[in-house]
């Protein structure tokens, strides 16, 4: 760091000063120790010291990388920041990261368990040690297991930051009750996902692609996962085109290269016609489906009289999803045939450079949604 010499700057108290160049981040070696004066002391130089500690917001699942600056004399957060060493963020916080701060000092915060005394909804309660909370929590799980009424224990979490875990602790007590908030709003397009891939929220390349398709509102239709948008306009920047499935002109769709907005419930039959375009002419990735789709057993149990080849498969899967023309798919959905056959080409060209993504809407807000999810594998 270039300090520029101390003769020349001298503050408005008189007093001669330190300028250092600008930096977007105190270097990590100085975390243990970061000096800085207190603003509000100005014009006196008051120098205060923070011990700085990386930690992340979950103010949304997108989990981003914060420093918290905590102050060495008082014990307390000062301020957060974002953090760039850390990898998904990369210290590009949207403004409810920093504005942590708000949520630690919030004089409701509530910094201990609490159990209710009165009547439910009487909105009396009093103060209880964890101890209590732990032991009668466990005996009544452990009672509901022994005596198999496992039925009877459901968890239910605000947020799920700790993907994979709580099944795997829930699975070990033998209990499938998990509930949360993206159980209303995430959950089709979760199972969807899970079902055909083994992972419920998969995270496209989208920085290195070259064609990207986004359905619906999630991501960076300006709710939350900074980490995935800052990839997309990456991306973008690079020369990938962006086209967005959503009846909504949403954030996503003004920025996008191609807006289609169908009719809600209609977008699975347009993502299986771009499919069979796909597959018709010849654009799909042929290495890739031999070796990771079953083509042998779906030809083996559906028709075993037929050569058993891929050439075939394909001729079976373009016949078995004949109904989904591009006159089928622009009927259903309100779009133009001319750009289903466009995006389809344009998917179909940017081969293993094709990023996509559903959530919520399409998936949640009509029956078997899921299969949105599904049939985005298909591309
Ligand atoms: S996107 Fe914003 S709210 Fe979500 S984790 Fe990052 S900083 Fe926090």
């Amino acid at each position: 760091m270039t300090e520029i010499p101390l003769e020349q700057h001298v503050a408005p108290s008189g007093e001669q000063m330190t300028v250092r160049e600008l930096a977007s981040c105190p270097p990590p070696e100085r975390w243990n120790d970061w000096v800085e004066y207190d603003a509000k002391a100005w014009p006196r130089k008051v120098e205060r010291h923070y011990e700085i500690i990386p930690t992340i917001c979950f103010n949304c699942e997108a989990a981003c990388g914060l420093m918290a600056y905590v102050d060495k004399e008082t014990g307390r957060v000062k301020k957060f920041e974002g953090n760039p060493y850390h990898p998904g963020s990369r210290g590009r916080n949207c403004a409810k990261g920093p504005a942590t701060i708000n949520q630690v000092n919030d004089p409701e915060r509530i910094l201990y368990p609490l159990k209710r005394v009165g009547k439910r909804g009487e909105g009396k309660w009093e103060r209880t040690t964890w101890e209590e909370v732990l032991d009668t929590f466990a005996n009544k799980i452990r009672a509901a297991i022994v005596e198999n009424r496992r039925d009877e224990v459901m968890y239910h979490v605000g947020r799920p930051g700790h993907d994979g875990y709580m099944e795997r602790v829930l699975g070990a007590w033998g209990i499938d009750g998990h509930n949360s908030h993206t159980n209303v709003c995430s959950s089709a397009a979760r199972f969807g996902y899970q079902i055909w891939c083994g992972a419920d929220r998969p995270s496209p390349d989208y920085a290195n692609a070259r064609f990207i398709l986004l359905i619906s509102s999630h991501l960076e239709t300006g709710h939350y996962f900074n980490p995935q948008a800052q990839r997309i306009i990456e991306g973008k920047m690079m020369g990938a085109k962006l086209a967005v499935m959503d009846p909504r002109l949403s954030n996503t769709a003004s920025m996008a290269d191609y807006w289609l907005p169908t009719w809600p419930g209609s977008e699975a039959a347009v993502l299986l016609a771009m499919a069979r375009i796909i597959l018709v002419e010849r654009l799909y990735n042929g290495e890739y489906m031999r070796r990771w789709v079953n083509w042998q057993d779906y030809l083996a149990a559906e028709h075993s009289g037929e050569e058993q080849t891929f050439e075939r498969f394909i001729e079976l899967m373009i016949d078995l999803y004949a109904e989904y023309t591009p006159a089928f798919a622009a009927k259903e959905s309100g779009l133009t045939e001319e750009s289903i056959v466009d995006i389809a080409r344009q998917i179909g060209h940017a081969g293993t450079a094709f990023a996509a993504h559903t959530w919520r809407a399409a998936s949640a807000g009509n029956l078997g949604g899921w299969q949105v999810a599904r049939a985005i594998w298909f591309l």
